[in-house]
């Protein structure tokens, strides 16, 4: 049975809870999958505990969102401890910036006359990865927006006016951080994230995959991708992105999967590294 090791909850911009997430994970037929939070590590021991009892296993994950002068970049982290200090203490630095964060975008909303609380925002995300999606629902809650799309493309785009920088490691740093807490860095989503002249500097700041299968990727978009880490000895990773429901992406749990063989793979190369 396959895989989806790209997956959020509610512990960052999903909808679904760390136990319900892994429920429908067997539901769709599922037998492995990674959850990997914006930033965030939080639900994966009760994801851990509740996949063991539903027969899926579930390999401790993390997306790290970095940036650099001129793109963002998203990092994948497979097999972290997600216990170790120094990993918690980034993750704290980056959730308090994220929640500042959130104050200043209601500000830029206020002064573009959208008026929404902060309040409003934290009642849905809870006070650790408060994100722009989460923004996005509390305006289309008020009848502000239609959808998601319409939300970013008119107040939280890049560019748009109510958009707000929060507190970003590196590729390099994000890569380095994940490797210290013997986790596996992979580069999420290639095709969005637009940044392959930065795939030789992050392979030698120890990136040891790279996202080809992902859920909006073209075929043509896989197949160069699939070359490319055969070229440069990259393990091969897919998922889903999963955020569940009313989320402005629609697929299902067990939608998109990638092959067991992936996954032997990435574990093999975690085993190596013990
Ligand atoms: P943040 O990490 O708070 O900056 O929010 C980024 C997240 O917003 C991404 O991971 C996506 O899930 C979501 N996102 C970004 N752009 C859009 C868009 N145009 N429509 C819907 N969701 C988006
Ligand atoms: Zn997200
Ligand atoms: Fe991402
Ligand atoms: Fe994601």
């Amino acid at each position: 049975m396959p895989a989806d090791l790209h997956i959020h909850t509610n512990q960052s911009d999903g909808t679904f809870s760390p136990e319900e997430t892994v429920k429908l994970a067997a539901q769709g037929g599922l037998k492995t999958i990674s959850l990997t939070d914006h930033d965030n590590v939080d639900g994966i021991e009760k994801a851990v505990q509740v996949g063991a009892e539903a027969g899926i296993e579930v390999i401790p994950g993390i997306e790290l969102t970095t940036e650099t002068a001129h793109a963002e970049v998203h990092i994948l982290g497979y097999y972290l401890d997600y216990q170790a200090p120094r990993l918690l203490e980034v993750l704290e630095k980056i959730q308090k910036s994220r929640v500042e964060r959130i104050h200043g975008i209601v500000a830029k909303l206020r002064a573009v006359g959208v008026e929404i609380e902060a309040d409003e925002v934290f009642a849905l995300s809870g006070e650790k990865s408060p994100g722009r999606p989460h923004v996005a629902r509390v305006l289309i809650k008020k009848g502000i927006v239609g959808t998601f799309k319409e939300a970013f493309k008119r107040f939280l785009d890049f560019r748009a006016p109510a958009y707000v920088p929060h507190f970003k490691l590196t590729p390099g740093e994000a890569i380095k951080l994940i490797n210290s807490v013997g986790g596996i860095a992979v580069f999420a989503h290639p095709a969005i994230s637009n940044a392959d002249e930065l795939i030789p500097e992050m392979i030698a700041d120890g990136l040891r995959g790279i996202e080809a299968y992902y859920i909006s990727h073209y075929a043509d978009q896989v197949d160069y991708y699939v070359k490319l880490a055969r070229k440069d000895g990259l393990l091969l990773t897919g998922g889903s992105d999963f955020h569940g429901e009313d989320s402005g992406r629609e697929s299902k749990l067990g939608d998109f999967s990638i092959p067991d063989e992936l996954v032997d793979k990435l574990r093999d190369e975690h085993l190596r590294g013990n």
